[in-house]
């Protein structure tokens, strides 16, 4: 629908003869997935939302000609009825901050000089002329980032590894194989502001050592994918990536590398593999990335949101960026709320802020009126948490003591409806199809553990298998060779100790 109302508009627009005076542009996403398709009209901000193709003759007869808002296409408040015009004043909006998101539904995405306007490329200009690559790291060590894909490493201690292995060829990895059922963070960067992440990958280039960038994204990832690729054409004609960056003697390029969906792959170790040709597998760390990664070679992986902040830290420094958030998880984190929530989308907000505050005030609480009963953070390496929970600050730290994760930002919600043992079950088949075979733990174990909830599910359980349910999930836990199995017991141990009544009931009542 949104390019039939790009063509409509862009149609309108002539037949008023108004080409040279409005443009149309295609940006990434507002995140307001729930209003969309959404249309901003700039300078005044007017924020329309929910529009069709056929709206378009009258967004340009009443807005651009005649200067009258479209009142019909405003968001309505749903707590007070009255229309709100602007975004800042939406509830979706108001408790966010947005810095990875800074420039999704601002720029168009395609064209480098928009991005260039916004300070684009200002942050690479700065460590490449201002810094060396010691005090570049020490600013992103001081920010307290610390990796966005779910592991919540501090990111410039990784760099600094990186940094001071000796080699002849480094290599700087961004990983975009977003796999959690529901999420779209990265994809929803990657397609809104592409150029943010090569900078940043080439800051990381200068830092490490590396000359060479790789990003391993998904294939069925096409508009990222193509964006991508028109933005590092850009940049390399703008001689921001290629030989010799500003005349500084520094050089370094981004390749793109294709991942087939396999969630593993997400996984440091089974991602260089894949690129290398290789099986998808992951193999026992140490040695890490840092030291020995694509091609024996010290390689740097990040995901893309942990990349997206780097400009803006270099720019507005450290201090700014500590300033928010909780002690130990400094900054912003993006989520993709999903389920049955009102404000389905993607939102950027304070490491800190409430689940609470996420659900009900930005995610507009649960659909149809139905009670709250549990919110999945983490995906599938995570863990459901519950009403008790709501108040508790969103961080790093504070997800792992509740039995969840920050994992790279999936937050599925659920209602009073849901089955919890449904929901466990559900996470189980997606570990199982997505174990990657390699050991036993996680091949097999996984499977008898799908196999006894979809017994429970069944009404066929009895009290052993709730038994055999968690010494098995510690068992996977403690045993499994990578992350993937390590943590994919989460669901149904959270849902064991949260909803026990749920289990019961199945066993004494069946389905
Ligand atoms: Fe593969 Fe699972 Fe073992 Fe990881 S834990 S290596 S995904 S079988």
């Amino acid at each position: 629908q949104g390019e039939e109302i790009v063509q409509n508009l862009g149609k309108v627009i002539e037949e008023n003869s108004l080409e040279n005076e409005v443009q149309v542009v295609r940006t990434g996403c507002f995140g307001f997935c729930e209003k969309g398709p959404v249309v901003k009209m700039v300078p005044d901000n007017t924020f329309y939302v929910q529009v069709t193709p056929e709206d378009a003759t009258e967004i340009v007869s009443e807005h651009l000609v005649k200067g009258r808002k479209v009142e019909r296409l405003l968001y309505t408040d749903p707590e007070t009825q009255e229309r709100v015009s602007e975004s800042k004043d939406m509830g979706f909006y108001k408790k966010q901050i947005r810095i990875a998101l800074r420039n999704c539904g601002f720029i168009n995405p395609e064209n480098i000089d928009e991005y260039i306007a916004r300070d684009g490329y200002a942050a690479l200009g700065k460590v490449l002329t201002e810094l060396t690559p010691e005090e570049a790291i020490k600013v992103i060590i001081d920010s307290g980032l610390r990796g966005r894909g779910g592991g919540g490493f501090p990111t410039g201690l990784k760099w600094d590894i990186t940094r001071k292995v000796e080699a002849e060829q480094k290599y700087v990895v961004c990983n975009a194989d977003e796999g959690d059922p529901g999420a779209f963070m990265d994809r929803s960067i990657l397609e809104g502001d592409p150029h943010a992440v090569l900078e940043a990958m080439a800051i990381n280039g200068y830092c490490t050592g590396a000359s060479k960038g790789l990003i391993y994204i998904r294939a069925e990832y096409p508009l990222a994918i193509s964006r991508l690729k028109i933005a590092i054409n850009q940049a390399r004609e703008y001689g921001l990536l290629g030989e010799d960056i500003f005349g500084t003697g520094f050089s370094f390029d981004v390749e793109l590398r294709y991942g087939a969906g396999a969630f593993v792959c997400g996984e440091e170790t089974s991602l260089i593999h894949s690129m290398e040709g290789l099986r998808g597998e992951p193999t026992v760390k140490p040695p890490f990335p840092s030291e020995s990664g694509y091609k024996g070679m010290p390689t740097n992986v990040n995901n893309v949101e942990t990349y997206a902040n780097i400009p803006v830290i270099i720019l507005e420094g450290a201090e700014w960026f500590s300033s928010i958030g909780t002690e130990k998880s400094k900054g912003t984190k993006v989520f993709a709320l999903a389920g049955k929530v009102n404000n389905v989308g993607l939102i950027e907000v304070p490491m800190g802020t409430s689940l609470r505050e996420v659900i009900f005030d930005i995610g507009g609480g649960i659909k149809d009126g139905k009670k709250f009963k549990a919110v999945q953070t983490g995906g599938p390496s995570g863990g459901c948490l519950t009403e008790k929970h709501l108040d508790i600050p969103i961080d790093y730290d504070n997800l792992l003591a509740c039995g969840s994760m920050m994992g790279s930002g999936g937050m599925i919600v659920m209602d009073e409806d849901d089955c919890m043992v449904s929901v466990a079950k559900f996470y189980l088949d997606f570990t199982v199809e997505e174990s990657c075979g390699k050991c036993a733990p996680c091949r097999i174990g996984n499977k008898r553990l799908y196999e006894m909830l979809d017994k429970l599910t069944e009404g066929k359980g009895t009290e052993e298998d709730l038994t055999l349910l968690r010494n098995l999930s510690n068992v996977i836990k403690d045993t499994s060779l990578c992350g993937l199995g390590q943590t994919s017991p989460n669901p149904v141990l959270s849902t064991m100790e949260n909803f026990a009544d749920e289990y019961e009931a199945h066993v004494r009542h069946g389905k």
